[in-house]
């Protein structure tokens, strides 16, 4: 494997002069008065709680359809049948969206245990199955009202006929956009801001539905439990939206941290630090990431998430940002003194999650360095041989960034850092990550904890690779990419 700690070869494959020595610690080490941030407080849920709950709330929704009869139309002829069938889709759909948005109110509990990233992706699946059923629904639906007449004829007849119908049809048509832009091949096709903006619109979809749902429903007429069970249902998701969703967001912009310095690190790669008085409502970890919104013209309106580069103290945050479209290129380029909302910060990857009985091996690329180095600080010193092994993987050495704090930090910690540049073509094996590349670079990686960041590509083939080495599954920890 093409692993070098110093110096590390060029894009080209050739050594390159000796790297200067390594600085005294970190130069954006704290002052000695900075104290660490609190940590996040927020106590984590057990995934298996978050799924017990789910699966009760789909238990009740369920039991009430049975109990107001749903079960015994299946066989009571054409139309009951098929009027029980669009009940419970229609129920089941309005549950599993629901069920979605608790996920991206953020809520902490959740976000701290399992991270944005995994929220995002159970939040997908059950927005797919949501989107599957509303199709089942109006199926469904149609069906039971054509009664002799084309299913056009249904559809026109069922809409015009009442306002509520008119509405939940177009929040139908908005679920329907909404899972089409977020096919993978369709939402690569769009902008992250288009994206999120027609995402936005399932909100008026589901607030449409809801409506058709309580005064239609022959599921509710009358009030009842059923229909008490379904508002406060809405009600409930609509607080935790407007709490952990809508609430930290306009908290972060009451009180934005200051843009204090941005230094180039590498060539569209700076450091920024933020802070201000704002800090002192900020509980954060190494590790984590936060989502910036500079407020300012043409930038306020979008957040873009950036990972912590060092461990947050009441001095303040650094991040590391790569200009790699319109926004990061702004906020490279943002005067000091500009204000930052920083919402959050969030993410699960903090040294809390690691084992302390087992080694770590980093498996870093691009600025997925920018959590491992806030990672390393935090880790206790080691004797040699026991400390973090850091593979960073770049294409140049000048995409090395933070190299030299890297090797600062994971040497005083009885680690080191192993390089891997050049482009994939020039590298001396094919798969550096494959398992046999691995253990040779690192004899005992089977006994080690992996956490790996870095671009997709990369996460997916160190997994693999650090899978076939004999790391558990369980122990390899990395964030998954949004979307
Ligand atoms: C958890 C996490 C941590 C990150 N940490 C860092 C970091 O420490 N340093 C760094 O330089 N970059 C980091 N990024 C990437 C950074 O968020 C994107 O580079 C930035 O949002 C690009 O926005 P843009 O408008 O400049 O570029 P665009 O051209 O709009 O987008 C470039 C790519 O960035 C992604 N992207 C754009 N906007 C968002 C968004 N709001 N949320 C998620 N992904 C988006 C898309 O995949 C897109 O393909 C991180 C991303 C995530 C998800």
């Amino acid at each position: 494997m093409t692993t070098l700690e110093t110096p590390p070869p060029d894009a080209s494959g050739r050594p390159t002069a000796p790297l200067p020595p390594v600085p005294p610690p970190s130069p954006s080490a704290p002052s000695p008065a900075a104290q660490p941030l609190p940590l996040p407080r927020t106590p984590k849920v057990r995934t298996a709680e978050v799924l017990v709950g789910f699966w009760a709330f789909f238990v009740v929704v369920v039991g009430l359809w049975i109990g107001q009869g749903g079960v015994r139309d299946l066989s009571a002829g054409w139309t009951p049948a098929w009027t029980s069938i669009s009940q419970i889709t229609g129920l089941l759909a309005s549950a599993l969206g629901l069920a979605g948005l608790v996920l991206v109110a953020r809520l902490r509990c959740i976000e701290r245990r399992a991270g944005l990233d995994h929220v995002f992706v159970w939040h997908k699946w059950l927005g797919s199955s949501m989107a599957i059923l509303v199709g089942l629904h109006v199926g469904a639906s149609l069906v039971y009202w054509s009664d002799g007449q084309s299913l056009w004829q249904s559809l026109v007849d069922l809409t015009g006929r009442e306002p509520y119908m008119a509405g939940a049809t177009v929040g139908a048509l908005l679920v329907a956009l909404v899972t089409i832009t977020s096919i993978r091949s369709i939402r690569r096709s769009l902008s992250y801001e288009t994206w999120y903006f027609v995402h936005l619109t399932a909100y008026v979809g589901l607030a449409l539905a809801f409506a058709h749902e309580v005064v239609l429903g022959g599921h509710f007429t009358g009030g009842g439990a059923a229909w008490w069970f379904w508002v406060l249902a809405h009600v409930a998701v609509v607080v935790a939206l407007l709490w952990g969703r809508w609430g930290r967001l306009l908290a972060s912009m009451a009180r934005p941290l200051r843009l204090t310095s941005v230094q180039p690190v590498a060539p569209g790669t700076v450091e920024i630090r933020l802070a201000g008085k704002g800090l002192r409502h900020i509980e954060a970890d190494a590790g984590q990431f936060a989502i910036l919104r500079p407020l300012a013209a043409r930038l306020w309106w979008q957040g873009h998430p950036f990972s912590l580069s060092a461990e947050p103290t009441t001095a303040g945050l650094r991040f590391t940002v790569k200009d790699r479209g319109d926004a990061s290129r702004a906020i490279t380029e943002l005067p000091i003194g500009t204000r930052i909302a920083v919402e959050g910060p969030y993410g699960a990857l903090t040294p809390d999650e690691l084992d302390p009985h087992r080694r770590l091996v980093m498996v870093v690329g691009g600025v997925g360095v920018a959590p491992a180095r806030a990672l390393l600080q935090r880790l206790p010193r080691t004797g040699p041989g026991d400390g973090p092994i850091v593979l960073f993987r770049a294409r140049s050495t000048a995409e090395l960034v933070h190299f030299d704090e890297l090797r600062a930090l994971a040497q005083a910690r009885g680690g080191t850092v192993l390089t891997l540049v050049g482009p994939s073509a020039t590298l001396a094996v094919g798969d550096p990550f494959s398992a046999d590349s691995l253990r040779s670079a690192i004899p005992d990686v089977a006994e080690r904890q992996a956490f790996v960041c870095g671009p997709e590509r990369l996460i997916a083939a160190a997994r693999s690779g650090l899978r076939a080495a004999g790391v558990p599954h369980s122990c390899i920890h990395f964030e998954r990419s949004w979307w």
